[in-house]
């Protein structure tokens, strides 16, 4: 046996419900739209960027030929329509097919790093690199290869100047930086070495940081690095 509800008693109308919750689930189709109308963006950004290669190769003739990329003749364009598709559907996948941050930010990431990289982008557009691993690749994988050696190169360095400091020859004790993983001041740095201002494109530095420091958490062992500015 059912009881009324009290509102219906009165003869009121009924409660609202959780509009959050009604919202989710009370408009699904407008909400596939929406899905739909971001994918379709992204599908159309991505393309644009898979593109960008003949233009840029058009525009800049001065490219000091360090790289001579031969062979395509102009309006000899592959057609990327299906592969920017294949790509944004893997990214889809790839984020929970979830139309979430997640997927905005990695599509946004993957947008800069192929109109950026032209490496990478002939790479995808090749096939070398299909739409399953380019999507996984982090932002490192996704840097160009000048970013990536002036990484490596870096990287070498720091670790053989902290194994020197690990066996206490060398390196600066400072509480001058808080670690992100312990929250801990006690840290040791070097000086990874000068960079060249005129290349200056590199790990989450600003333009003209002129040196990089590797700072070691002495309580986690935590490792980082800071671009100095002089
Ligand atoms: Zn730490």
């Amino acid at each position: 046996m059912k009881k009324r509800p009290l509102w219906e008693e009165l003869g009121l109308p009924p409660p609202a419900k959780k509009p959050a919750a009604k919202a989710a689930t009370a408009n699904p189709e407008r909400e596939e739209a929406a899905t739909a109308q971001l994918r379709t963006n992204c599908t159309r950004t991505i393309k644009t960027a898979l593109c960008s290669e003949t233009a840029h190769q058009t525009q800049d003739t001065d490219a000091a030929g360090v790289e001579a990329t031969g062979g395509e003749d102009e309006g000899d364009t592959p057609d990327v329509t299906g592969l920017a598709e294949d790509i944004e559907a893997a990214l889809f996948h790839h984020h929970g097919s979830k139309p979430g941050p997640e997927y905005k930010a990695a599509a946004r990431l993957l947008v800069a790093s192929l109109k950026r990289n032209a490496d990478l982008r002939g790479q995808v557009v090749s096939g070398a690199v299909d739409p399953a691993a380019l999507v996984a690749m982090d932002s490192r994988q996704l840097a160009t290869s000048q970013q990536q050696q002036e990484f490596a190169h870096l990287k070498d360095k720091a670790l053989q100047r902290v194994t020197v400091v690990g066996s206490g020859a060398s390196g600066t004790l400072t509480t001058e930086y808080a670690c992100k993983k312990c929250g801990g001041n006690n840290c040791n740095y070097i000086e990874s070495g000068r960079r060249d201002i005129g290349k200056s494109e590199t790990w989450g530095s600003k333009e003209g940081a002129t040196t990089n420091r590797v700072v070691t958490c002495l309580g986690c062992g935590h490792r980082w690095e800071v671009g100095l500015f002089e």
